[in-house]
């Protein structure tokens, strides 16, 4: 515990009694949390009275910033006509119905159905379930495979977290679930091999993935499931190709394609949908976290009525389809999604990461040359900077993630929040973000970078 933790202070209580999500919890207990207490457009301010300028949006989440007074009406006046009711057995709400109604006619793609779940982790779990009851009703019981990708990240329950493809989400967890397996990521940078262009690089991993698909065998195969923008993974940005070769793979062995948007959905990779940047024709997509600019928890399952049909009748023959969660189709959280899609229309943001994203993604790449950055990367208003040491090498230190996490303590100590993936420091800042705001944070990147050399570089 350090000195300034007073036994009844927030912070010696938060020790006391909280273990926290990705967090080291012994470390914890020596350093204490730093407890954030109000937001403003994209500032938080923690305790002291410090201000961050978060560019992680919090947690890729926070579209609209925190403090949109339109989302808070929005509860409210749900709050008051109806603070809950739930989806189950034919039982339906006004949020519910309109926003099922707005997702799928706002789809880049043929949509039917919309399944309501709290969490992106949730949400990825219920498409595990729904694509193993959809195989047994269409009578292909031995289709349960499912292929996601290694740095994909799906979430943390026992199948979203099996899907994830990191090795930390499975360590000690005795995951992945066995019908689960990943293949390559699509990180040039990190993963082609000398000489290739992105386009080669793009054609091994649709070959790879040929491969694996013929080594289990094509009929055992259900679906592949990815982020059109790789996010937690440290914003792996696909080569041009990629998405149309992994597609025609998939086609060519009717296996469904799941787009988790959960991070690029709703404006972030400069379309409504990272499907629509990349031309990707999914079965399921999957969304969550801008939604509602996480100020309520909720996500969605958009699914085709190729998904959707096998499922009814499978529902029929066994009397119900027996999943849902209390808080599923939540009036107050589908209330608040509504307004938030409505204030993203109504205030051009889409347009706003059009220009500011390409500001964004201007002015970060003018890092490159950096003797530190071995790579810029995004679109849109995400992107990370790759920190390495050996240029030539793609290498930051012995132990990865140890530059990264120097780079972040002191963008904090800046009053910047980014989050680092091993030494890729990511960056997905709110929507409502403006011109200042990016030249602040990249002054503040350059000031960090300047500093990294002199403590990192001897
Ligand atoms: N899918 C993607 C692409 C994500 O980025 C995340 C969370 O970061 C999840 C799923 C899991 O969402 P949750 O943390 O709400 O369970």
């Amino acid at each position: 515990m350090t000195p300034t933790m007073l036994p009844s202070s927030q912070q010696a209580r938060d020790v006391a009694y909280q273990l926290h999500a990705y967090t080291n919890a012994r470390s914890h207990q020596r350093a204490g949390p730093l407890i954030i207490e109000r937001g403003e457009g994209p500032y938080v301010f923690d305790t002291a009275g410090k201000r961050y300028l978060d560019a992680m949006a919090g947690l890729w989440s926070a579209g609209l910033g925190f403090s949109e007074k339109r989302l808070i009406e929005a509860a409210h006046r749900q709050m008051q006509i109806l603070p809950f009711y739930h989806t189950f057995a034919s039982r339906s709400n006004g949020p519910s119905i309109a926003l099922a109604e707005k997702l799928v006619k706002m789809s880049p793609v043929p949509m039917s159905k919309v399944f309501f779940t709290n969490s992106g982790s949730e949400a990825n779990d219920t498409v595990l379930k729904l694509i193993a009851y959809r195989s047994n009703a269409a009578g292909q019981p031995q289709r349960k495979k499912v292929i996601s990708r290694l740095r994909g990240y799906h979430g943390v329950t026992i199948g979203a977290a099996s899907l994830t493809g990191f090795p930390d989400n499975h360590r000690s967890f005795d995951l992945p679930l066995p019908n689960i397996m990943h293949t390559g990521s699509p990180h040039f940078y990190k993963d082609s091999r000398a000489g290739e262009s992105e386009e080669t690089f793009a054609t091994r991993r649709a070959e790879e993935l040929e491969s694996l698909i013929q080594r289990e065998g094509a009929d055992t195969i259900a679906a592949f499931f990815g982020e059109p923008v790789m996010g937690a993974g440290g914003v792996i940005v696909p080569p041009p190709t990629y998405w149309d070769k992994i597609q025609s793979v998939l086609k060519k062995h009717s296996i469904l394609l799941v787009a988790d948007e959960v991070i690029c959905g709703f404006g972030r990779t400069g379309k409504m949908f990272g499907c629509e940047t990349y031309n990707i024709a999914p079965d399921v997509i999957v969304v969550s976290k801008q939604l509602t600019s996480s100020y309520f928890p909720l996500s969605a399952i958009i699914m085709n009525d190729y998904m959707f049909e096998p499922i009814a009748d499978e529902s029929n023959k066994v009397g119900l389809l027996a999943h849902g969660f209390t808080g599923g189709g939540h009036p107050v959280g589908a209330a608040v999604a509504l307004e938030n899609l409505k204030l993203i229309e109504e205030r051009g943001l889409i347009a706003n990461v059009g220009h500011i994203g390409a500001y964004m993604q201007e002015r970060l790449r003018t890092l490159v040359d950096h003797p530190l950055v071995g790579e810029v990367r995004g679109v849109g208003l995400i992107a990370a900077i790759e920190l390495v040491l050996d240029k030539k090498r793609k290498v930051a230190a012995t132990t990865p993630g140890d530059v990264g996490s120097i780079a972040s303590r002191l963008l904090h100590e800046r009053g910047i929040i980014v989050r680092n993936v091993d030494d890729a420091l990511s960056i997905c800042p709110p929507l409502i973000v403006n011109k200042d705001q990016i030249d602040e944070l990249i002054d503040g990147i350059t000031g960090m970078l300047h500093d990294l050399k002199a403590t990192v570089v001897n």
